[in-house]
């Protein structure tokens, strides 16, 4: 089923996410779902926060991004990063790598924005999968910045607080607007619920 994915100045996406456990048939749907909506998106991740859940959950998907490289490991075995697609982490911790790289980034919340945003150019990750499994990631290259982008969702932060303030200064009327939009759309929906609720 696919899910609606929310826009920037939805207050759900500035909530940190609340671990997992346990890891049930629930959350297992709400994964397929979040497939789903970011492949019909043609996203290459999704973050739980951005489907109204402020829980550690998120999805990817690399594999149709021929142009920029990914290295991984998996539970200490070199994979085709290809070969583990889509990839679910619950419950991510990601360590930094100390190599900085600048990198264009969009985002399934902000329509028709994009910013170039530094981030470690390698990571260590451990998360679970949806069988409460442990599971170990090392990466480097475009999955890496992915995965950091999405644990940021998973903690309430936005790829707009990490532009630079000239960059964030020249999308500021873009941004405002977005945000006017969705708390429209937000009062729209309460008025909605409150009506058919009477
Ligand atoms: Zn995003």
């Amino acid at each position: 089923m696919r899910l609606s994915i929310l826009q920037y100045g939805d207050p759900v996406l500035r909530a940190k996410g609340k671990r997992i456990d346990p890891i049930d048939d629930r959350i297992r749907d709400l994964a397929a779902n979040m497939i789903e909506t970011m492949h019909a998106a043609n996203g290459v991740g999704l973050a739980a926060q951005q489907i109204g859940e402020a829980i550690q959950l998120t999805v990817l998907d690399v594999s149709q991004v021929e142009d920029r490289p990914t290295t991984m490991k998996l539970n200490g075995q070199e994979v085709d990063p290809k070969s583990v697609m889509p990839l679910v982490l619950v419950n991510p911790q990601v360590e930094l790598g100390r190599e900085i790289e600048p990198g264009t980034e969009g985002c399934l919340s902000f329509p028709e924005v994009t910013g170039e945003i530094d981030r470690a150019k390698s990571i260590h990750v451990r998360a679970q999968d949806l069988d409460g499994a442990a599971i170990e990631i090392e990466t480097a290259g475009f999955l890496a910045r992915a995965i950091q982008h999405e644990v940021d969702h998973l903690n309430g932060i936005l790829f707009i607080d990490r532009m630079s303030s000239a960059a964030k200064t020249s999308l500021s009327s873009k941004l405002k607007k977005l945000q006017k939009e969705t708390q429209h759309g937000l009062k729209h929906r309460q008025r909605a619920v409150a009506e058919t609720t009477l």
